[in-house]
């Protein structure tokens, strides 16, 4: 039968992702505080509203705060058994506390945050890294299909979370570390296009490097190649690496290159030209410093 689907935060990724879901045949209800009309959506007046009736409810939200507000308004609309699942990034804390808040009624909890950006929104081709029950999980997975490419089961509530800070605190430090090494190579008189010949096919070679390469005109196409138009803006690196090191102070982790990362970005986004930028904008910022 069709799947009715009320979704909660129509903005970049949530649009195109709601717009695949109409299109597979989903009936789609929406809402969002800004946001008046999205492809294949019937919008509703409230979270609520949009939550009411639905199997299962997405949201897909700026932050942990708003996501436990949204949380608090639509699980009480949500019958027992039905899904709440969060495509959001946020804290592993609100999404163990949003999980709490669905069992104790009764509904199925995910939390099941994305990579793949806009491109992967529209195209329908994100990753999906989930944490939740495993029935949680396989009334996930239909979704899942239609909006993405690949889904892993993390582990329980927060594992999906987990996952994605830990990824993009990897890919944040290897951005730098990528586009340090450019502004050396430049200074060293190496040619641009050699390093990337030998270090995408050496030890130091990384997503950042192979598919992502930070130097234009070089390597596949990336966002260098378009004026560092995010793609990936540096302000979400600054948030996702900001989660990143909440979540190791709450639990004491060691992470010494994801808070000079963080630090860097911060820097970049709030006291340099980075904001509105790709996070591989990095190169540029470099190439024009002098050792601190
Ligand atoms: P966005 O700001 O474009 O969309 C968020 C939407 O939520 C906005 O339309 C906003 O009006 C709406 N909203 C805010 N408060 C609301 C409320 N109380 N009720 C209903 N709607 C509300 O952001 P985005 O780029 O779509 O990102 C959404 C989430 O996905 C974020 O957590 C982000 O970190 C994550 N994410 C983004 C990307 C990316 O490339 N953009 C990639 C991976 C993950």
């Amino acid at each position: 039968q069709t799947r009715k689907i009320g979704f909660i935060g129509l903005g970049n990724m949530g649009a195109p992702m709601a717009a695949n879901l109409a299109k597979a045949g989903c009936a789609v209800t929406g809402f969002d505080t800004a946001v008046t009309a999205a492809e294949g959506v019937t919008m509703a007046e409230t979270a609520a509203a949009a939550a009411k009736g639905a199997d299962v409810v997405i949201t897909m939200l700026p932050n942990g705060q708003i996501l436990r507000a949204v949380a608090a308004e639509v699980l009480p609309a949500m019958a027992e058994g039905t899904l709440l699942l969060d495509c959001s990034t946020v804290e592993v804390e609100s999404a163990r506390a949003v999980a709490d808040l669905a069992s104790a009624r009764g509904i199925l909890c995910v939390d099941a945050p994305v990579s793949g950006g806009i491109g992967g929104a529209a195209a329908g081709t994100l990753t999906f890294m989930a944490g939740g029950s495993e029935a949680g999980f396989r009334t996930a997975e239909p979704l899942f299909e239609i909006m993405g490419q690949k889904a892993v089961h993390c582990g329980g509530p927060g594992a999906g979370q987990a996952a994605k800070i830990c990824n993009n605190m990897i890919l944040g430090a290897t951005m730098i570390a990528t586009c340090e090494a450019f502004a050396l190579a430049d200074k060293l008189g190496l040619d641009r296009q050699k390093m990337f010949d030998v270090v995408s096919t050496s030890s130091g070679y990384s997503w950042s490097m192979n598919a992502y390469c930070p130097a234009p005109g070089i390597g596949p196409q990336s966002p260098a190649d378009n004026g560092y138009q995010p793609g990936f803006a540096a302000e979400l690196m600054l948030k996702d690496l900001g989660l990143s090191q909440q979540a190791a102070e709450a639990v004491d982790a060691d992470t010494p290159m994801g808070a000079r990362a963080f630090e860097l970005y911060r820097r970049f986004v709030e006291e340099e030209d980075g904001r509105g930028k790709d996070f591989s904008a990095m190169l540029p910022r470099f190439a024009t410093r002098r050792r601190e």
